[in-house]
Order: C-alpha cells, then structure tokens, then sequence
C-alpha cells in the first residue's frame, strides 16, 4: 500500500505554502485528487484524510468507482476526453466537466443533465500551447465556444482549464497559465464572469498557483506512478 495518508499531508503542506507565498488565502485553491487508474481502495484512504474532490479520466473506470466509494458527500470531476456517447454518463454522475471543447458535446451535456442534479459545472479545456493532436480548443475559439455554453441550460459556466506543454522551469511554467489567465479576464471583460483557473499538475501546481489557479489536479504526488 502506498502512504497516501502521508502524501496528502505533504501535499496539503506545499500547497499551504505556496498559496501564502503568492499572497492568496488557503481557500481559494481546490485540491481535487485524480485517482484515475488507481482503485476504490484507493480512493476510500483518501477520503480517510480528508479528501473530498476526485478526478477521474475514463467514463466506465470512473463509474465503477464511483459506485464502489458510493459517498454522498464527494465532488467527481471529469477531467478526460469526452466523446458524445459517453456524455449521458458524465451528465448523471459528475458534479464538474474540465474538457469541454465543442458546442456539440456541451449541447448534449446541457440535454442529459438531469433536472434533479443541479446544475452541472463546466470548464473549457484551452489548447494553450497549441499542441497538435491534444484535447482544447485554440486560444481565439474560447469567446465563442464560452458564450455558447453560457447560454446553454443547466450548465454552469465556471472557467477554462489548460494543460501546458512540459516545462522544467518555474518561470516558464509559469507563462502559460497566464496567458489562461488572461483569456479568463478578457471574457469578463465581454461579460462572460466566471471564478474558477483549473490549472497544475504534480509537476507544476506551485507555478499555477503563484498565476491565480483555483483548482489543481494532481495525481502522482497523492497516488504514485500510475500502471
Ligand atoms: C492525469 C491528469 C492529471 C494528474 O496528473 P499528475 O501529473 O499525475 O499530477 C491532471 N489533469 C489531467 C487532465 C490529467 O489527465
């Protein structure tokens, strides 16, 4: 068994620091734990110390645990791809969406939420770097992609989301996620209002910080390597 239990306090450490050096308070940072390969177990030990926000990657892996854990009070983030014939699974059982990068899939999304549920909390996934062949849309797609899905029913509009090319430098890590940043003020600045920076992983969460991100994903700190 790994020292989750061990890993989360270091973690919550590193992230209390960081957050006091970029001069923010601890509450405005959400640690969500992405347990995406790694089973219930897993998952339950985390909520043992404390944890309540998870990301998982795959639909079915996902809903197996989700069932398995079969906690109330725990926040499912989706944070994978999404194709159109599994968005009737996310729409039912995640509280967020960070990956939203077409009309067509928020479409469907806004359709099968069901009313019940409240509304379903979405990112648009930015392709900061503009890497072929990897998930977002290109920066000067999010004003449109954002005003559509705002205007979508029970969706909620919450912010972008990026994950930047790797960098081994800590002020370089840091320039594409203000360059995210930026494109969030620029929407305010044409009305669209949203609060949430979903931006950082194990290897650059410090930087994303320091650029105003509001939720950080990380996996391998809290888990280990993933098989
Ligand atoms: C896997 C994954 C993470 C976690 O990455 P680590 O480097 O293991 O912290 C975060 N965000 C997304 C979208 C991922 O797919």
């Amino acid at each position: 068994m790994i020292a989750v239990t061990e890993n989360f306090r270091k973690i919550q450490d590193l992230l209390a620091q960081a957050v006091a050096d970029a001069g923010r308070d601890r509450e405005s940072v959400t640690l969500v734990a992405v347990s995406k390969t790694h089973p219930a177990a897993v998952v339950r030990e985390a909520v043992a110390a404390g944890q309540r926000h998870f990301g998982e990657n795959f639909v079915q892996e996902a809903m197996d645990k989700i069932r398995e854990v079969g906690r109330e009070d725990l926040v499912w983030h989706f944070i994978g791809r999404l194709q159109s014939n599994k968005t009737r699974q996310v729409a039912e059982n995640f509280r967020w969406v960070h990956t939203v990068d077409r009309a067509k899939i928020a479409r469907r999304l806004s359709k099968q939420r069901p009313y019940y549920a409240g509304d379903l909390n979405v990112c648009i996934e930015v392709n900061v770097d503009d890497e072929p062949g990897k998930g977002g849309v290109s920066p000067d797609e999010v004003a449109a992609l954002a005003e559509e899905v705002a205007g979508l029913p029970r969706l909620a509009l919450r912010g972008l989301m990026c994950i930047p090319a790797a960098r081994d430098d800590f002020e370089a890590q840091r320039e594409p996620f203000r360059r995210l940043r930026d494109l969030a003020e620029s929407l305010a600045e044409s009305g669209i209002m949203t609060d949430t920076l979903s931006m950082g992983m194990t290897a650059d969460f410090v930087a994303a910080i320091h650029e105003g991100a509001t939720i950080v994903r990380i996996g391998t700190a809290l888990f280990g390597e993933r098989r």
